[in-house]
């Protein structure tokens, strides 16, 4: 009888994308997959920050390459994408990570159209974009991931915040049908919808709000660290996760678990 073929738990060499990575999740991925030995591409908007993640990767002996990226611009993803193959030679893994708060009353006239508009450019349309910038050479890597972060906004709805919700549901739905259709070249498509963070983007957010909501909403009843959902992502990059694709996983401490 056939035996499994041996499922490697290493992704030492490999050569990893992450958007968004000076702050935040991106920041912590970036980090947790160079301490694993993949040589990382850290981009992001402002050059100096992602200088100062290589900086600190490289401390503690890790590979790494800083690009300026902003994902709303298609022309600068195709010429970072390129320059990080050329680079590092080649592309396994990519991380959609990249992202804004974009809440907005529907009733905001003109405003909710620049909001709408940028919130799905980046949050929606740049994951799409940096696939197929990626694909010809994730296409020769014999274990290519794909993991792109949507949130609990693409699960259900927070009041005022349809630009997001909706651009965060479109990533969920975006992973399913890329999963389809790249399954059958054994590339794997899954998105983490993380629920509530301590980032960049909830920084303003006062302790004692943070300590509320977690405790109405979460089942753990706090906020998380960066890092507990960048582990999640490396446990979706790892070789061994060669039958994972389509997945949508929350990691929300049982926020979209809880009802009451
Ligand atoms: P963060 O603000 O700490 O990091 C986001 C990073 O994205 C920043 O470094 C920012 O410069 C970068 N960025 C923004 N616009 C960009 C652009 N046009 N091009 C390139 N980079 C750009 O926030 P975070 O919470 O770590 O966000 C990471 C992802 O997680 C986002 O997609 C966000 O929507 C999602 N998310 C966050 C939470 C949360 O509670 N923090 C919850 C669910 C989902």
């Amino acid at each position: 009888m056939e035996q499994c073929p041996p499922l490697s738990r290493s992704i030492a060499g490999r050569v990893a994308i992450v958007t968004g990575a000076a702050s935040g999740m991106g920041r912590a991925t970036a980090i947790l997959f160079a301490s694993e030995g993949a040589k990382v591409a850290v981009t992001d908007l402002d050059q100096s920050a992602c200088d100062a993640v290589v900086a600190e990767i490289e401390a503690n002996g890790g590979t790494a390459k800083a690009f300026a990226l902003d994902v709303s611009n298609v022309d600068a993803i195709n010429d970072v994408v390129a320059s990080v193959a050329q680079t590092f030679g080649g592309i396994d893994i990519l991380v959609n990570n990249a992202g804004i708060s974009a809440f907005c009353p529907l009733d905001a006239g003109e405003q909710y159209d620049a909001v709408w508009d940028r919130a799905l450019a980046i949050l929606l349309t740049a994951h799409q974009r940096t696939v197929r910038a990626a694909l010809p050479w994730l296409r020769e890597s014999d274990a290519a991931r794909i993991v792109n972060i949507a949130s609990t906004e693409g699960l259900g709805a927070t009041p005022g915040d349809t630009p997001y919700v909706a651009a965060k549901t479109g990533v969920t739905g975006l992973t399913r049908g890329m999963a389809v259709d790249l399954g059958k070249e054994g590339i794997t498509v899954n998105c983490i919808c993380p629920g509530p963070i301590r980032t960049g983007m909830t920084n303003n957010v006062p302790e004692e709000d943070k300590m509320l909501y977690a405790k109405r909403r979460t089942a753990l009843r706090r906020y998380a660290w960066p890092e507990e959902v960048a582990h999640m992502t490396l446990s979706l990059v790892l070789p061994a996760a060669s039958f994972i694709t389509g997945a949508v996983i929350p990691v929300d401490g049982g926020l979209m678990a809880r009802n009451a």
